[in-house]
Order: structure tokens, then C-alpha cells, then sequence
């Protein structure tokens, strides 16, 4: 279930981009708090009564009834839940044979264009507050049982970049799209290697532990600044790859690396959970440093 939202609530701007089946745009969703006919008696107070948003239009490519039902899935999905480090879904609106996934615009735009962008030029700390802002957002799903599915740094937004000296970044993690069970088995090969190996061969394994995977592999991609092993490889190079059940090579920043070795297991069963993913993120933080700046601007 989710809200149902109305075709004259939103005005479509400028093109953003294409996704999995999707095309995305930049947009205002306007909600009058009264209903259409009172809002419209009142026209005067109209600006009082009605609240413009800036959202994200995902607009699912023309498809069959099946796919359709899918994306309406994973907006009853973002519907369900409410935690700071998700982007907050508005709802879904039916335009003639359009469907539309209505979402918060989240102002600094995905983490891997930022990365590539600041190449070299981001911290280890910074780095490991994403991590765990993120863990945090999964342990949070993991605890109710549901699935992600498309965590990458593409699906993670910056609510606030955070690279000036003392400050700190906040990311939301975007909606997974359509979930990968639609997929075509060429599709998921090209999500390797942020699809866990389990699911390539057969989509009924999606579980919670799908997602550890992919998060080892986006902490990869994190330390790497967006440059992931085998990205750019041939599919069957890449279907190969897990076949050998061979293993990505190991970041630099050494204080990721044991957990992302942990995460990129080829047994489901023996990936960590979120909880304790968490748990040893909080105790790599240099927290007490970020918070004796907040609370004292004077700190050194
Ligand atoms: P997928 O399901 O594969 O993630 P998608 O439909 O979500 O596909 P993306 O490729 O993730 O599409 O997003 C396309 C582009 O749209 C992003 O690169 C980003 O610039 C922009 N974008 C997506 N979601 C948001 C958002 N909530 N706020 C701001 N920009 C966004
Ligand atoms: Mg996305």
C-alpha cells in the first residue's frame, strides 16, 4: 500500500537521467492540506492551505502488468518504513499508461558522481560516517525483516556533503527501484559484483543477507572513489568471476578492509549482521572528535 497521488499534484522539470527501466526528472509535488474543492473555494488562501516539495519523478519505462506491480512494490515497500538515512517516498502516480514513484529530491545527488568529482580528495573519517549512516539505514530494514536489494553508491544521496573541515556528511539511501526478481538474468549479471553471487543464479535467494553483500561491495566502491573491480568488464567475464568464486581485491583503507572482506562471502550464512556491521563501524568513528567540534567551534 502507499499513497496514491494525483496527476495535477505534480509538474515534471528538467531530465535527471535513466535508471533500470526508468527515466528520472526533477520535479514539484504540491499537496493542498484542504481537499480539491474546498482548496479551490478557498483560492485566495490557497498559498497558506497548499505545500510545495521538491521531488524526484521516477517514471517506469512502458511494460507489462507484472513489471508495473513490481515498481508498485517497492514504493509500498519505502512507504513502510521511516528512518533519517532513507529517502522518504511520497507515493506512486497513475499518468494515463505512466507510472509514476514520487520521491524526496535529495539536494547533492548520488555519492558515486560526488566521489569521482573529489577524487583523492575525501577523508578516511568522512568515509567511514557514510558507512555506518548506511549501516544504520540497513540494520533498520534487517531488524523488520525486509530487503533492500540495490544498494550501490549511485542509489545513495547526499542530504548534505559535509567536505569542509569539521563537518560531517548525511547520506539517504534511495529507493532499490524495480526489484531484481523482474530482472532479466542479463541485467543481473551487469550488477555484478554489487549483486550477491546467490541471486545471479537464482532470484528466489533474495534474503537480507543479499544486502551485506552488496554493502561490502559499495564500502569497495567507497574506498576505491567509484572505481570498482570488474565494473566494466564482459558479462561472462563477470559471471566467471563468481563461478571461480574468486574475491575483489582489498581497499587500501585498511580500517574497512576486514569488514568488507566479511561482507563479500560467498555464504550467505557467514556474512555479519547489520547490528554488528554497526556496532564495529561506531568503534572505528573518530566520533569524539567530530562531536567536540559541534559542540565547541573553537576546538583546534
Ligand atoms: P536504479 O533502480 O537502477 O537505481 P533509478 O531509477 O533509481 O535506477 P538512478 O540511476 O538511481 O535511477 O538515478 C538516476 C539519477 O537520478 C541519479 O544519478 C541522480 O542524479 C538522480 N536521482 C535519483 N534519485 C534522486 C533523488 N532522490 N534526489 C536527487 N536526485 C536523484
Ligand atoms: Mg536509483
Amino acid at each position: 500500500s502507499f499513497h496514491q497521488i494525483r496527476k495535477t499534484e505534480i509538474t515534471q522539470r528538467a531530465h535527471l537521467g535513466q535508471g533500470t527501466r526508468t527515466n528520472i526528472y526533477d520535479g514539484v509535488l504540491s499537496i493542498s492540506s484542504a481537499g480539491e474543492d474546498e482548496a479551490e473555494y478557498f483560492s485566495t488562501e490557497q498559498n497558506n492551505n497548499s505545500r510545495e516539495m521538491h521531488v524526484v519523478l521516477k517514471v517506469l519505462d512502458p511494460s507489462h502488468r507484472d513489471i508495473a506491480l513490481a515498481f508498485f512494490e517497492t514504493a509500498s515497500l519505502m512507504s513502510q518504513v521511516a528512518h533519517v538515512h532513507l529517502a522518504f517516498v511520497h507515493g506512486v502516480c497513475v499518468r494515463g499508461s505512466e507510472n509514476i514513484m514520487v520521491e524526496e529530491f535529495v539536494e547533492h545527488g548520488p555519492l558515486d558522481v560526488l566521489l569521482r568529482k573529489e577524487k583523492g580528495r575525501v577523508s578516511v573519517a568522512w568515509k567511514i560516517t557514510v558507512a555506518k549512516q548506511l549501516a544504520s539505514a540497513l540494520s533498520y530494514l534487517e531488524d523488520k525483516n525486509l530487503v533492500h536489494g540495490n544498494v550501490c553508491a549511485k542509489n545513495i544521496l547526499l542530504a548534505r556533503k559535509g567536505l569542509e573541515e569539521g563537518a560531517v556528511p548525511f547520506v539517504k539511501l534511495s529507493d532499490p527501484g524495480l526489484s531484481f526478481a523482474v530482472l532479466s538474468r542479463e541485467e543481473r549479471v551487469d550488477r555484478i559484483p554489487w549483486i550477491a553471487p546467490e541471486c545471479v543464479r537464482d532470484v528466489a535467494n533474495l534474503s537480507p543477507a543479499a544486502d551485506k553483500w552488496s554493502f561490502g561491495t559499495t564500502l569497495l566502491e567507497i574506498c576505491f572513489d567509484a572505481d570498482v573491480p570488474l565494473k566494466e568488464r564482459a558479462p561472462s567475464e563477470k559471471e566467471r568471476f563468481y563461478e571461480k568464486r574468486h574475491r575483489l581485491p582489498e581497499p587500501s583503507c585498511r580500517e574497512l578492509a576486514t569488514l568488507i572482506c566479511q561482507c563479500l562471502n560467498y555464504s550467505p550464512g557467514e556474512r555479519p549482521s547489520f547490528r554488528t556491521i554497526l556496532r564495529d563501524l561506531t568503534q572505528l568513528q573518530p566520533h569524539a572528535l567530530v562531536d567536540v567540534t559541534a559542540v565547541n567551534p573553537d576546538f583546534p
